[in-house]
């Protein structure tokens, strides 16, 4: 068994069964990611469009052993593009972005799940709803109006920061929102996930309540 599959196996032993973990596979091989979907992995988290498409060509019917979620920044002109790619959209981070998806996936009758992104460090680098209740609450509620998107739950990055520790502050506001949009029981959803934590912050990230992770370098080494 290989270094990466091996580690999978131990982080997968490690964190509760309840608890999704999407491998975040930028920048890494086909080579490498075969490694982990052969390990057992179920969910892989793709930045960029292309990177996917390219991915997921190298893989062929290996890519269909997995879910593939998007957790980068969404750029509208590639909408067409992610909804035959993904099979969950982490980033919607907007009223607008939310209608563009619905438009095409009405006209291919495809339901997605997302997630909404929230910008918890209000970065102005990173993309997510501003950390404002009644805005994400609105959000919410819009996408739970169009029947082809399903909300199932909230995303975060967290501020970037040397010591993980600072995450838990982000991550347990974070939480907040996911509770409250929880307790609203908003029709044609689903909200369980709770996507936060990266390799150096999934530990706090459980410990606030995350019920999704989304680990890269933890398995697969440093990026180039
Ligand atoms: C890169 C990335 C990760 C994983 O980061 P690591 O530090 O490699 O664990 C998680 N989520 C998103 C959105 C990312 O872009």
């Amino acid at each position: 068994m290989g270094e990466i599959a091996r580690k999978f196996e131990k982080l997968r032993k490690e964190v509760p069964e309840s608890i999704r973990i999407v491998l975040a596979v930028k920048k890494r091989s086909p080579e490498e990611v075969l490694e982990v979907i052969e390990a057992g992995a179920a969910d892989l988290g793709e930045n960029y469009v292309q990177e996917a498409e390219t991915m997921i060509q190298a893989l062929g019917k290996n890519a269909k052993r997995v879910n593939w979620h998007m957790i980068g920044g969404v750029q509208t002109n590639k909408i067409n593009k992610m909804i035959g790619l993904f099979d969950c959209i982490q980033t919607v981070s907007s009223i607008e972005k939310a209608e563009a998806f619905h438009k095409r996936l009405e006209r291919e009758n495809k339901i997605m799940p997302v997630l909404i992104e929230v910008n918890i460090g209000e970065e102005s680098s990173k993309q997510g709803i501003m950390p404002e209740y009644e805005e994400i609450e609105k959000l919410a509620v819009k996408i739970t109006q169009m029947k082809y998107l399903k909300l199932e739950g909230v995303m975060t990055m967290g501020p970037v920061s040397e010591n993980p520790e600072d995450h838990r502050y982000s991550f347990r506001k974070t939480r907040e929102f996911f509770d409250r949009l929880k307790t609203l029981k908003l029709e044609n959803s689903d909200i369980r996930w709770l996507s936060m934590g990266m390799s150096d912050s999934y530990k706090i990230a459980l410990e606030e309540g995350a019920t999704m992770i989304r680990p890269g370098s933890l398995l697969f080494g440093k990026r180039q």
